[in-house]
């Protein structure tokens, strides 16, 4: 089966073509065909595609909208000169699956996709306004470029932590405030989470009840999760992904006091102290850089910027803050996976979180660590760590394949 996958944002377009059938993922054979983004949707969109990971193809074009771009997306594809092995036409895509970043409480798994499904995402709305209206140009999109009886399916971020108990999802606030408005923690990162802790039960061979383990997502957007017998129990982003961690431009957890304490000084209304919070906080705003940590790393080592080098001490200092209150809300775990640009690519961050935690029985091998580099999986501890430390690079498009073909196809366990 041929599963496009796609990803999309207000003005953006993420897409992954991937082949692959139930024996395969079993196999755990399948096959990126081709890969893509298109940015700047609505302008001058700048094309940026691969094939099978090896040749690319970079173009800049009017796009006005996400149907255009992925008319455009549908003809480079299925164009001769692309030559992408069993892909002549639209006819030779098989089902699409969609990224949807929240579910509310209404979604705790993958659904194939209808109106009611689409009235139901649209429902979340004002629970994700930045993200699920760009999720639901893509839907709209693709049922007009690929017709009514291509399957289409949904996935969502926010399923995988369904499985929190109330005393992690709930906020300390009046009973009735969350069950009118649904003011709750949902968590994000679902689909990296549910991969990473799969992967760590292939490459250990723990079976699915007895992974008890802490996934650290470790992005632009970072988030950690607290999984035991392989279902999130916790996790640090909230009813937004402002919660939790400090990230590249968001500040993570924060006395909410202070918004009005800052709207109140500066004269700004709250949107703009949102603004603040979500995209110029977090390692940018401490730095005054930059949000990106490769550019802090360099800062940090070549010319001692003070802050780049003080970003980066408040970045690890929260994720050790986190593993501590897992541990001891897990009672105990077996390992703690890292994963995403940062928590893949940044040996010396990932050091400076394990260290000084031989209290818990966390031991890094320097010499492992320094080589878990660019997509690398693998364990990064000492044989002594009581707890084990691994690398497992995440795959969300992967995964967005798979259920898409579990649910198009009827098969169990696609929560
Ligand atoms: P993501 O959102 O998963 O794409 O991750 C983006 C973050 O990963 C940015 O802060 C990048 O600077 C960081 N990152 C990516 N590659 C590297 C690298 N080789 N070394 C350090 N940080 C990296």
């Amino acid at each position: 089966m041929n599963v496009f996958v796609l990803n999309c944002g207000s003005s953006s377009l993420k897409f992954q073509l991937i082949s692959s059938d139930l024996e395969i993922i079993e196999r755990d054979e399948d096959k990126q065909l081709a890969a893509g983004l298109i940015e700047r949707v609505g302008s001058q969109s700048l094309i940026n595609f691969r094939i099978d990971g090896k040749s690319s193809f970079k173009s800049a074009v009017p796009l006005r909208d996400h149907r255009a771009a992925l008319n455009y997306v549908i003809q480079w594809l299925s164009s001769p000169e692309t030559d992408i092995p069993g892909i002549k036409g639209i006819e030779d895509i098989h089902a699409v699956g969609h990224r949807v970043v929240h579910g509310g409480e209404a979604f705790v798994r993958a659904v194939k996709i209808d109106n009611e499904v689409i009235a139901g995402i649209e429902d979340c709305i004002e629970l994700a306004p930045l993200h699920n209206p760009a999720n639901l140009k893509g839907i709209h999109a693709a049922r007009e470029v690929f017709g009514p009886t291509i399957p289409q399916v949904a996935i969502f971020d926010t399923a995988f932590h369904a499985t929190m108990p109330e005393t992690s999802y709930l906020y300390a606030i009046p009973y009735q405030i969350y069950r009118r408005y649904k003011i709750r923690k949902y968590g994000f990162h679902g689909t990296s989470h549910r991969y990473i802790a799969f992967r760590y039960g292939k490459l250990t061979g723990t079976p699915r009840e007895n992974t008890n383990i802490i996934t650290l997502h470790l992005g632009n957007g970072c988030s950690a999760c607290a999984i035991k017998a392989d279902k999130s129990i916790d996790t640090s982003m909230g009813f937004t992904p402002l919660e939790g961690l400090m990230m590249g431009t968001r500040c993570g957890d924060i006395d909410p006091t202070v918004i009005e304490y800052l709207s109140h000084k500066e004269g700004s209304s709250i949107d703009e102290v949102f603004s603040i919070l979500n995209k110029r906080s977090g390692l940018l705003g401490i730095s005054g850089l930059t949000n990106d940590l490769r550019d802090l790393e360099i800062e940090a080592n070549e010319h001692q910027d003070r802050r780049a080098i003080l970003a980066m001490d408040m970045f690890c200092g929260k994720v050790k803050k986190y593993i501590g209150a897992y541990l001891a809300g897990m009672n105990g775990a077996d390992a703690i996976c890292f994963s995403a640009g940062i928590g893949e690519n940044a040996p010396d961050i990932r050091a400076k979180i394990c260290s000084n935690m031989d209290f818990f029985g966390i031991l890094l091998d320097e010499e492992l660590n320094q080589q878990a580099v660019g997509g690398r999986e693998m364990c990064i501890s000492s044989p002594e760590s009581r707890i084990k430390v691994y690398v497992i690079p995440t795959n969300e498009e992967l995964v967005l394949a798979r259920d898409t073909i579990r649910v198009v196809l009827n098969a169990p366990r696609y929560a």
